[in-house]
């Protein structure tokens, strides 16, 4: 052991300590205290840990499609095997371009991303260094801290109002230093929403010089008359960032491929800083065909719909109260998060604590099929003694 040793808590298990050896304790002190995400509980995971058959898991932790991925998608991945011999096409050309057809953006406008998460990080590594402000909401997706503290930058986490972003604080929490403005719409884990008419004139009073990302992850789930309509607003406003992703309505979660609207010139830089084949070879032909796949993606959120009034009408029963999602989850709020979350391990059911979002009394639940919302409604009774 050298004398800069260090013994810090390992982010598997806070309550241990582990050694740490040169290199690591001269890395960098913003990177030493990043809180580390914490993913969903896999499947096979609980299975080993409780000596469960995986078969009989439900898993509502990651807000994915429980319908799974499209067959569309599938025969495209399939066919795109034969040659992943070959580097994927770094440019993402062909998806690129039905995405600009699809949204009536030129091509030069979208940059992909290993998943919606890698274009949260290129905004962070194009836009913030040390020093510099980020502005995110209290109970806002985990990413924009994690990003913003990867690149030493500072976090201003702007208190909620009813669960949601206070967007007036927010642009009163504009500095000098302010780089970049987070806003997931909906926002996870909440399912808390805005509509077009105060999102636009939020992003119309933000300084011209700080990005502002509407990170649109669940923005298929809307109502169709809902569905955002920020993409068309970025003519207007070369500062906005429009995310959106493959991995929710599309059903492509493994794959990791998302995609940023933007600026040319701002895209430009978000592509200069992004690794060169960031987004692999199959996820490219499936978001192709998945995009394609209209009706695909309309029945999932056809099911999501009813699936969720299938929770909220179940968790009324019980006289559990939850926050009204927009998303394709619900926060529902328990009590005691931590002690019914693993109650319900017991039971075979996952769900998600979210105790690290500042809400230790709240689970988030993912809208799954009729059966699987039934197996954690069941489950919910029998940990709350309902
Ligand atoms: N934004 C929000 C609000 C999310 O909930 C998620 C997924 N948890 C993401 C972005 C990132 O998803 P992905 O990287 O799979 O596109």
């Amino acid at each position: 052991t050298s004398s800069s040793s260090a013994r810090i808590p390992p982010p598997e298990n806070p309550d241990a300590m582990t050694t740490v050896h040169e290199p690591a304790a001269h890395a960098p002190a913003w990177v030493r205290d990043i809180a580390p995400y914490v993913p969903g509980k896999p499947i096979e995971e609980l299975a080993r840990e409780l000596h469960l058959d995986p078969a009989g898991i439900v898993k509502l932790a990651s807000n994915e499609n429980p319908r799974g991925p499209g067959p569309k998608s599938l025969a495209a991945i399939a066919t795109a095997a034969a040659d992943v011999t070959r580097y994927p096409d770094g440019n993402g050309f062909a998806l690129r371009s039905a995405l600009a057809a699809r949204l009536r953006v030129s091509a030069e406008s979208l940059v992909l991303g290993n998943g919606s998460n890698d274009v949260l990080e290129l905004v962070t590594q194009a836009f913030l260094t040390p020093g510099d402000e980020a502005i995110y909401a209290q109970h806002a997706f985990a990413v924009y801290p994690l990003a913003t503290h990867a690149r030493g930058a500072k976090g201003i986490e702007v208190p909620a109002k009813d669960y949601g972003h206070d967007l007036a604080a927010m642009l009163a929490a504009v500095t000098p230093r302010t780089r970049v403005v987070f806003v997931a719409n909906p926002n996870n884990p909440t399912g808390t929403w805005i509509g077009a008419a105060p999102m636009e004139a939020f992003v119309a009073k933000v300084p011209r010089e700080v990005v502002v990302v509407l990170d649109e992850a669940y923005d298929e789930y809307l109502a169709p008359a809902d569905r955002s309509r920020s993409v068309s607003w970025i003519g207007r406003y070369p500062n906005l960032i429009v995310s959106r992703t493959f991995s929710k309505a599309y059903g492509l979660a493994a794959l990791r491929v998302g995609y940023g609207v933007m600026d040319p010139s701002v895209a430009d830089l978000l592509n200069r800083v992004r690794q060169p084949f960031n987004v692999n070879s199959l996820a490219q032909a499936a978001a192709i065909a998945a995009l394609a796949d209209t009706p695909y993606v309309e029945e999932s959120a056809r099911v999501n719909r009813e699936g969720m009034r299938q929770l909220e009408a179940g968790l009324a029963k019980l006289g559990v109260a939850f926050v009204p999602s927009h998303g394709n989850f619900l926060l529902v709020n328990v009590g005691d998060g931590a002690r019914v979350y693993a109650a319900l391990l017991r039971d075979g059911v996952i769900v998600r604590p979210v105790g690290n979002y500042g809400l230790p009394g709240f689970l988030r639940v993912t809208v799954g099929l009729p059966a699987e919302n039934e197996r954690f409604l069941a489950a919910l009774a029998r940990a709350i003694g309902r």
